[in-house]
């Protein structure tokens, strides 16, 4: 495995060792990317830095850096500031996440509809408000389009819709792959071709840059719901988009402007988190197969989305009813969001997803016996056996029906 992915990171991504002397593994690169600089100074878990304000004597010097930041969003060099500005341990997890996605630089956030909203109140400030979307997204991404709350005006396409939907004002291509809730996968170079000159946004909460790199692919920004897989325990809210230098650069004076910082313990907790990332979404992948597998196999299951690409994130729907199976879990938890070491199930239509008007919910295939599993770090037969449980009294209710199909 080790071999095989260290050739894929290489290849896919040439960007990343640029600028970085050492070619390094993606696993490698996980763990250290980030820290380079703790050695030196007789460290060896990052600082965290929670202060607000810093001691400066030279007003002269301090006038001079914020006008170079107004100018062009520059990064601070030296001292920091104040907290909203930047702050050192929150850098530490940008850094490290660009060199994960293999772009230039990260911006992070206090959660991943802070980082989208900033996107957006970038493009729009340019006068480039129109989005060009596919669905589905994750609810809220799309509640925040669909109502237009930062000004924003939505034309939904199918992924092969993209060109023709572009307008002069056309300020972003939003997608997901795979898509919350269901799975869907896209072609992310395809899209990428069609944008032309218009950049692509890939959110990529779903697939984490373990099992995919939009941005080697065309996409210009990656977004993360950092709350996911990247801080993996369920215990810290983040975003993050990590882009080229000279987005990041509209991003931060946004993310100034507008005050959405991720809080330092946030980001030491996120940099901790990508150096497991590579080891927990493999293993959880690993697990997520099987039980893809046998849910598939499973007469009380009507159809299984599980994505090419892998991962640890499972739909399927049943063919009785829903809310059973989530009020029937022991083990998993019943509860909305992923990505953490635990397993957790929901009901996209009742929670994730709710916000969304029913029919267009519908359309985007979030069908109401659609459940979304993500699969966490437990012993699969465990699980199998909550799941089996959970199931159960489907067979003793109404009597098995007939699959329509699997694996799809
Ligand atoms: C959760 C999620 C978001 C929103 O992130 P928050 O951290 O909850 O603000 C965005 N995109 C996807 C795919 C998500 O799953």
């Amino acid at each position: 495995m080790d071999s095989r992915t260290h050739d894929a990171y290489d290849a896919q991504d040439g960007c990343v060792a640029a600028g970085h002397p050492a070619r390094r593994a993606f696993a490698t690169e996980a763990v250290h990317a980030g820290r380079e600089d703790l050695a030196a100074q007789g460290l060896h878990a990052a600082p965290l830095d929670l202060s607000t304000t810093y001691p400066s004597y030279d007003s002269r010097g301090e006038a001079a850096r914020l006008d170079a930041f107004a100018a062009d969003g520059a990064e601070l060099t030296g001292t920091p500031v104040y907290a909203r500005l930047g702050n050192p341990t929150v850098a530490r997890f940008e850094t490290a996440l660009a060199r994960l996605e293999g772009t230039e630089s990260a911006v992070a956030f206090a959660s991943g509809m802070a980082a989208l909203s900033a996107v957006l109140l970038a493009r729009n400030a340019l006068g480039l408000r129109h989005v060009v979307a596919v669905r589905p997204l994750y609810g809220c991404s799309d509640h925040l389009l669909t109502a237009g709350l930062l000004g924003s005006e939505v034309t939904w396409v199918d992924p092969e819709g993209v060109a023709d939907a572009l307008r002069p004002d056309t300020g972003l291509v939003l997608v997901e792959s795979p898509a919350n809730p269901t799975l869907a996968e896209i072609d992310l170079r395809a899209v990428a071709h069609a944008c032309g000159s218009v950049p692509l946004l890939v959110d990529n909460t779903f697939a984490t840059p373990v099992l995919q790199r939009p941005a080697g692919q065309g996409a210009r920004l990656v977004l993360h719901s950092a709350t996911k897989y990247l801080g993996g325990h369920g215990d810290v809210m983040g975003g993050v988009v990590a882009c080229d230098e000279e987005l990041a650069r509209r991003l931060r004076q946004v993310r100034f402007a507008t005050g959405g910082v991720l809080h330092p313990l946030a980001g030491y907790l996120l940099l901790r988190g990508l150096s497991t990332l590579p080891v927990r979404v493999r293993a959880a992948s690993a697990t997520a197969a099987e039980l893809a597998r046998r849910l598939a196999a499973d007469p009380r299951v009507a159809r299984v989305h599980y994505p090419r690409i892998g991962g640890a994130m499972i739909a399927f729907e049943v063919h009785g009813d829903p809310h059973a199976v989530i009020a029937g879990v022991r083990l998993i938890t019943p509860a909305v969001s992923l990505g953490s070491v635990d397993t957790l199930i929901q009901h996209p239509a009742s929670i994730s997803h709710r916000i969304v008007d029913a029919t267009d919910r519908r359309d985007a295939g979030v069908g109401d016996r659609l459940l979304r599993l993500s699969v966490g770090l437990e012993d699969v037969e465990d699980l199998w056996a909550d799941l089996e449980g959970a199931l159960g009294t489907e067979r003793a209710g109404g009597g098995v029906r007939r699959k329509e199909t699997a694996g799809r």
